[in-house]
Parts: C-alpha cells; sequence; structure tokens
C-alpha cells in the first residue's frame, strides 16, 4: 500500500486529477440514480430533457447540477433568457474574459445588468442549490413567492438585491466535493441566516451578490 502511495507520488499526477475520479464516480451515482421525474419548479411530470445546471455552465460549472428529471425543458428554457442577459452583461462579460471563459470568435452583444434579471438569476439558484445540499432546509423553506417570481415573471420589490452583505456570517451551501470544484472555478455560494432572515450570496471572481430569500 505504501508502495503504491510512493509510485503515485511520483508519476506526477496533480493531486486534484486523483480527487477527480474519485468525484466522478460519486458523480456517475447521483446522475443516474432514478429520481422521481416532477419538475421541482413547476411540477409538471413530463419534458425533461437534460441535467439542469445550478450555475451556468458558461461560467464553467460542469458538475454541479441536479439530476435529468428535475427541472423540467420548459422552465429551462424560460430561466435561459434571464440567465443569458446576466451573462452577457458588461460586469460579467468583464469577468468572464478574466477567466478565460470567453472565446474571442463568440461574439456575444453586451448589455446592461438589470436588476430583476439579477434577482430572478440569484434567487433560481438559491432555490436549485438548496434542493441539492441543504435538502432538510429547502423543505422547511416556504418558496411561494420566489416560485411566483420565477415562473410568472412579475416584479417583486421584496427579493431587491441587498446593497451590503459584509456584517453578516456566511456558510458554505454545496458540500465539500462540489465546493472544491467550485471555487476552482471562482465560484461561491454560500448563506446567512440572522434574526429568522435568510440570506443567499453568490461570488463569481470579483462579482458577489446577495440577496434576502425568506
Ligand atoms: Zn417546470
Amino acid at each position: 500500500m505504501r508502495h503504491q502511495v510512493l509510485n503515485w507520488e511520483r508519476s506526477g499526477l496533480p493531486i486534484h486529477s486523483f480527487f477527480e475520479t474519485i468525484f466522478l464516480k460519486l458523480d456517475y451515482v447521483s446522475f443516474y440514480m432514478p429520481v422521481a421525474k416532477r419538475c421541482i419548479f413547476c411540477s409538471s411530470q413530463d419534458n425533461f430533457e437534460s441535467v439542469e445546471h445550478i450555475v451556468p455552465r458558461s461560467l464553467g460549472n460542469l458538475h454541479y447540477v441536479l439530476a435529468k428529471g428535475t427541472v423540467c425543458a420548459n422552465c429551462n428554457n424560460r430561466f435561459a433568457h434571464f440567465e443569458n442577459r446576466v451573462l452577457s452583461s458588461h460586469l460579467f462579460l468583464q469577468e468572464r474574459k478574466k477567466h478565460h471563459l470567453l472565446r474571442a470568435r463568440n461574439q456575444v452583444q453586451s448589455g446592461e445588468l438589470k436588476a430583476i434579471d439579477m434577482q430572478k438569476f440569484l434567487l433560481k439558484m438559491a432555490y436549485e442549490s438548496f434542493y441539492k445540499s441543504k435538502r432538510k432546509v429547502w423543505n422547511h423553506m416556504e418558496f411561494t413567492e420566489i416560485l411566483e417570481f420565477l415562473l410568472e415573471g412579475k416584479n417583486n420589490p421584496r427579493f431587491a438585491v441587498q446593497p451590503d452583505s459584509r456584517n453578516l456570517t456566511f456558510k458554505a451551501i454545496p458540500g465539500w466535493v462540489d465546493r472544491f470544484r467550485l471555487s476552482r472555478n471562482h465560484l461561491k455560494l454560500e448563506y446567512a441566516n440572522v434574526d429568522e432572515r435568510w440570506y443567499f450570496r453568490f461570488q463569481f471572481g470579483t462579482l458577489r451578490s446577495c440577496i434576502r430569500i425568506q
């Protein structure tokens, strides 16, 4: 055993590729375990096309996903509209360029970051990440207003992005495997719970945004 470890160390494999092998096996279990097909947003029981990326794929997230059968294609398409607008805003484009997540040949029309798009972007990630990684909390949370906001699209001032979250103490939402992988892409998903109020904070590189969810 000791010999094997030495051999492995000598092979010059970066330590993360060793972890990746184990993680991929865990992924296999979580991706292909049969799930009861029911959309966690609209309760639809059909039209499931793919896994759902909790953090958009174009921010480098390949593994923090919900299994096929969790979010229906209709909801997925609906969310793509505001996600694309957020990801092609000046702020996100700059940060994506910085982390080489934007290819020169991809001509993206940049735009302003709209408050309502950012609110939805954050709430969708909050809802999905709690479902994935903090299921017990998720089961006890009241999401009716968030779902109405995401599905019906009416502007809801209650979900305004918090201008400053520095005085709150945050904890990570994803488990350590997901946290490790997300951190390699400069991504962080956190929550704070103060006086029965719940906050969700998202970080991508130097961009950081917080929203009150309950
Ligand atoms: Zn749905």
